[in-house]
């Protein structure tokens, strides 16, 4: 296994690998450790070539710190990318080679999935390294994150309700879902419960029939969703779709959905939202939840981690309130709670 250190400006650690065996090509990148270890997703996907890969990984890593800080997770920021088509290049070999190479940083970086891998890949990963999160519960794991990502959504709605409209029922309120796959149908399943009226888009249509059918959810085409007239517009599918094209088409008060990185311009979009009295749900502050339930369960081996992701709430609460005292945009305000609490930290460890 060829390793190579790509020093990388306010990154701990970022370290690529090759394995000419099993073809494997991946770079883990530790942004912090001043927490605790760097807990991350790996990532496998058909990257343009090394720089692509590079540039992705490095903005999860950073991302990731932000999430568990602001959570209040004894936890630091790393991901890690495998280059390669998953549907092609994924081999036992290939996926013993990355535990391997996670197993090089002795805890320092610790494997959760993200796209492109399955929990059974986490699962054979597992037997090259112990450094790995999110295995099923038949393995004492924590199993599949979205329906706790989903629940701390639900606490981060409910806080945007309270703060934009003045009342603690969601019963009656519409809500626009984009994406139902993994967290947006747990999400729906929660929100249907609370007889909140849903609308819901996806591309794949036997995952609309199953929302029609089982939540009597109203389907649109994944263009309308933006302009439908609803309460709460909740991103479950895609990053950077709150741009310069959709901004106007909102209908919505309240945007509070899982998908990662939804502004398209974050500080562009984040002012253009507050213009417009659109209530923004910082997307790594409501999308903890299943790092929360990961951090809870796998690390501190904890039984319930429903008190934990609660705290969305709370932390959302805050957020709101010193976006309106200083009048700045909510993203905005998350980001100045995250980095002042980051900076009086020590240096990593
Ligand atoms: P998923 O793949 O299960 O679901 C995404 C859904 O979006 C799919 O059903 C897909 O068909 C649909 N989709 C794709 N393009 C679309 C479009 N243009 N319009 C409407 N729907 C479209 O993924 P997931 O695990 O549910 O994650 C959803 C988002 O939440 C992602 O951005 C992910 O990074 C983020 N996220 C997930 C978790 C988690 O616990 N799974 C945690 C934090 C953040």
């Amino acid at each position: 296994m060829e390793i190579k250190i790509l020093n990388q400006p306010g990154f701990a650690e970022v370290v690529s690998c090759f394995d000419p065996e099993s073809g494997l090509r991946a770079i883990i990148a530790i942004h912090s450790t001043k927490l605790g270890p760097a807990l991350g997703g790996i990532r496998m996907l058909p990257y343009a070539d090394e720089e692509a890969a590079l540039k992705d990984v490095l903005l999860l890593a950073k991302a990731m710190t932000y999430k568990a800080a602001a959570a209040h997770l004894k936890l630091g920021g790393g991901k890690a990318v495998i280059i390669g088509d998953p549907v092609i290049r994924k081999t036992v070999p290939l996926l013993h080679a990355m535990g391997q190479f996670i197993d090089q940083f002795q805890g320092r970086y610790i494997a959760a999935k993200d796209a492109g891998i399955t929990t059974d890949d986490l699962v054979e990963i597992s037997k090259v390294t112990k450094h790995v999160t999110g295995l099923p519960k038949s393995m004492n794991g924590s199993g599949d994150p979205s329906p706790w990502t989903a629940i701390g959504i639900l606490e981060g709605i409910r806080a945007c309700v309270e703060e934009q409209m003045g009342r603690n029922r969601l019963q009656g309120l519409t809500a626009a879902i984009q994406g139902i796959g993994h967290v947006g149908f747990s999400l729906a399943e929660l929100l249907h419960e609370k007889k909140v009226k849903l609308i819901i888009s996806d591309t794949n249509p036997e995952l609309l029939q199953r929302a029609q059918k089982v939540l009597h959810a109203e389907i649109v085409s994944p263009d309308e969703i933006y302009s439908v007239k609803a309460h709460i517009f909740s991103p479950c599918a895609l990053g950077a779709i709150i741009s310069d094209e959709t901004i106007s088409k909102l209908q919505c008060s309240i945007i509070a959905g899982g998908a990662n990185n939804q502004l398209a311009d974050e500080a562009k979009h984040d002012q253009e939202l507050a213009k417009r009295r659109i209530l923004y749900a910082p997307d790594y502050i409501i999308n903890a939840g299943g790092l929360i339930n990961i951090y809870a369960r796998d690390i501190l081996k904890e039984n319930d981690s429903l008190p934990r992701i609660q705290k969305i709430h709370d932390n959302l609460i805050e957020i709101f309130h010193i976006a309106r005292e200083k009048k700045i945009g909510t993203a905005q305000a998350a980001n100045q709670i995250t980095e002042t609490f980051l900076e009086s930290l020590p240096l990593n460890r």
